[in-house]
Formats: C-alpha cells, structure tokens, sequence
C-alpha cells in the first residue's frame, strides 16, 4: 500500500466512527471472518443476521405453502402470509394496496408491465437500469436531464397531450451514480395528469425508507438480495385494481381457482396467489420481512448516517486520486446512496477492478451495469460501448451497513495505487 495514498483522506473525516457502533446483532453481517472488503453492495449486498436465523429458523420446519393441511404446510403458509403483512408495513401499504412476491426487481417489474391496461403508454428516463427500461409496453423515453427541474420539465411536456392509461416509471436511486432521484416531485406531476407512478426501489430500499404514500408511488419494487437478504426473492407492491383485472403474471397451480374440463373453462385466484403461480419462495419472504423488521427497529436514519459519512469520506479520497473522475448526474451536492461510480481516464475498469480484487482482495464492479444508455452518456462512449480513450464503462463502489471507515481507506489507498503503477 503505498503510503502517500491515504493522504487523501482529510485528516477532518479521521473523527468519524469506525464502523456502525449501535448496530444491533440482527444487522450484523454474516461472514467468514476473512478479510476480503465487499465493496458490490449494489449488485448484491451480504445477508445479515436476522435473514440468516431467518431461514434457518424455518428450514428443519417447513413444507409447502397453501397446499397441506400438516402442521408444516400450515406453519409454512402463515409464516409466508405474515411476511407479506410485515413487508406491506415496510412500504406503507395503503387499503386498496397488494403485496406480490417476486424472483426480484426484474421480475416484479416485468409482472406489472404485463399487467397494464391495454394501451397504456409509459413514460420513462434513459437513466434506468435495464430492468426499469426494457420490460414497459409503448415507451416514451426521456433523455436524462441533468438536473431535477429539468427532469421535472422534461415530464410535464412529454405527459402533455397523452391519453389513455400512462405510467410513468422512474428508479429511486441510481445504480450507477448513487444519486437519489426526485421521484416525489416527478410523482405530483405524473399524479396532475392522472399517470400512475412505478418507482424502482432495488437500491433505494436498502438505503432509505420506502413508503410508498411519501415517495408518491403507486407501486415499488426491489429486491431482497440487495437488501441483506439471500438471493431468489423480491418485492412487487401497490395498487391492486390493474393487477387483479390482469391476466396472470404465471398460469399454473396457485393461480387458478378452478378449472374445468375444457381448455379454457377456468376461474383464475384472485388477490396475490394470482401472480405468485407454482410454489413460493417461502424461505425468501420470511429472510425479506425480516430485514424489513430490522431494519425499521433499528431506525433508518443511524444508518443512513453512517453511510452518509463513509460516502463523504470516500468521495473525499477519491477526489485525490488522480485518474479516477467521480461522474454524476445532478450534480456534486445532490443526495445520494452508498454508490460512486469513477470515470478512470486511459485505464481499463476491467483491469483496475481484476487488480483489487487479486491484489488487494477488494470487490467491486467495472463495466456499464446494465444501464448502457446511461454510461454511454456518462463515458461518452459510442453504441459498441468504446469510449473516447477506448475504454468502456466505469468503476463502481458501493456499500452498506456493513462498511467500515478502514474499508474505504483501503479502496481509496488500493485504487491510488493501481492507477498509480497502471500509467
Ligand atoms: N433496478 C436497479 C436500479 C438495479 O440496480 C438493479 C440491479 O442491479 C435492478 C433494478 C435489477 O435487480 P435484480 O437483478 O435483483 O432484478
């Protein structure tokens, strides 16, 4: 590590504590007590305890849910129920509001596309993550505007003049930037021309409260693998009239009510089960309630201090690094959760990345994080994915509660020592 390299960090952010300190033990992280730093939180972030006892909890009890009359089916299917009253608490649900469980954000959202009235027209930004861009019918796309008064206007001249059913789709956080979207100010403009609003919680959840009344949200989604759960289960919440006039997301046992001996001659379930066909990911509600239960008792805002002050530390040493050029969208000041992305001038990402993780056992993300319009924009760089300098994407850093002080003085460190020797 070379020694000039935390230099970079001011000696004014050395006060702050090291890591979370009143955290309590259910959102401990679960590890293997190496000393690897994780710093992909927003691909994936680590299961904490209370997801872990959790599942381990259910796993010598459990058996199907609403199938069986044993005692673990029945255990099963009010565990599964009582998970999604918890997550229904978690994001405010309203009288009128559902509750769907999903694979994860992708799936949750492709659901609710499929489950539009017909003609409906969606209006949405070029800085979505994929799973909020590709799933929607009949899409407007807005060019990204670099400040929130103008994405602000860009929606008021594209939903005027529109008829028929509109939604307008907008993420809560960036995945590439961090920056938090003004998706309340977006939602009372939306809600003045009678459009429907869907928010992409996948990495705002894990970071801030959700509710939907207060984000102005008619539905959210997320995922719980980015919320310290396990992988295979996320979050589909909102109104239900469209969904339960819709289609079902997956035809199939849990969907159907009744079906009669002809093709066709079927009754489909009404409320969630309509969604949920075939056998649901039990284990990965109940891990998702409990974080949401963790969560909440443990109070939002002594996290989200905490990672507001290892982002402002962070931010800080990296902004001594040469090479490594922060990219935003709003602005430096504009809010923002646990994720920086670098443009790394005549670097690799790739490379700088294979490095930390071989060299300095760091993990993070280099490329363009499936929101290809949004990094082209950012790097410059042409359709193929080349930029200017030939190099495409960016670097990513992202955490979480589990992230130390000393976990960001080693990337700051690692990174100025990599773009140090990479010239
Ligand atoms: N939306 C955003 C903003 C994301 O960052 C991601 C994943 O990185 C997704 C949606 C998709 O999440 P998942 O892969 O869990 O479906």
């Amino acid at each position: 590590m070379p020694s000039s390299s935390l230099d970079v960090i001011p000696s004014s952010l050395d006060v702050i504590p090291s890591s979370l300190e009143v955290i309590p033990s259910s959102l401990e992280v679960v590890s293997d007590g190496s000393d690897f730093v994780h710093l992909d939180y927003a691909a994936s972030a680590p299961c904490v305890r209370a997801a872990a006892d959790a599942v381990q909890d259910l796993l010598p009890r459990y058996g199907s849910v609403h199938r069986g009359t044993g005692v673990r089916s029945q255990t099963s299917t009010l565990a599964y129920e009582l998970a999604r009253d918890v997550v229904a608490e978690f994001v405010g649900a309203r009288p009128g509001d559902t509750v769907i469980f999903t694979r994860n954000t992708t799936d949750a959202l492709n659901l609710l596309a499929r489950a539009l009235p017909p003609g409906t027209t969606t209006v949405q930004f070029d800085g979505e993550h994929h799973a909020n861009l590709l799933p929607w019918p009949n899409p407007l796309r807005l060019a990204t505007p670099s400040s929130p008064g103008e994405a602000v206007t860009a929606l008021k001249t594209a939903l005027d003049g529109l008829t028929g059913p509109v939604v307008v789709t907008v993420t809560g956080a960036s995945n590439v930037t961090g920056e938090v979207w003004p998706v309340r100010e977006l939602a009372d403009v939306a809600h003045s021309y009678g459009a429907r609003v869907v928010v992409d919680a996948a990495q705002l959840a894990p970071h801030v409260p959700v509710d939907l009344d207060d984000l102005g949200a008619d539905y959210l989604a997320f995922s719980g693998h980015k919320l310290y759960a396990p992988f295979g289960a996320g979050v589909l919440a909102g109104r239900s009239d469209w969904l339960d006039a819709a289609e079902p997301y997956l035809a199939g046992g849990g969907a159907s009510a009744a079906v009669g001996d002809r093709p066709g001659d079927l009754t489909w379930a009404t409320g969630p089960a309509r969604h949920e066909g075939g056998t649901p990911n039990l284990l990965g509600a109940v891990a998702i309630a409990a974080v949401c239960e963790a969560l909440t008792e443990a109070g939002r805002s002594t996290l989200r201090d905490h990672e507001q002050r290892l982002l402002a530390r962070l931010r800080a040493g990296l902004a001594g690094v040469p090479g490594a050029t922060e990219v935003s969208l709003f602005g430096p000041d504009h809010p923002r959760v646990g994720i920086v992305s670098l443009a790394l001038s005549g670097h690799d990402p790739a490379e700088v990345a294979r490095r930390l993780g071989r060299d300095h056992g760091i993990g993070v993300r280099a490329g363009q994080f499936c929101a290809h319009p949004l990094v082209r924009r950012l790097t410059g760089a042409d359709r193929t994915g080349a930029c200017g300098d030939g190099v495409p994407g960016l670097l990513r850093i992202s955490f979480g509660l589990g992230s130390t002080t000393g976990d960001v003085d080693r990337i700051v460190a690692a990174l100025a020592g990599v773009l140090g020797t990479d010239r």
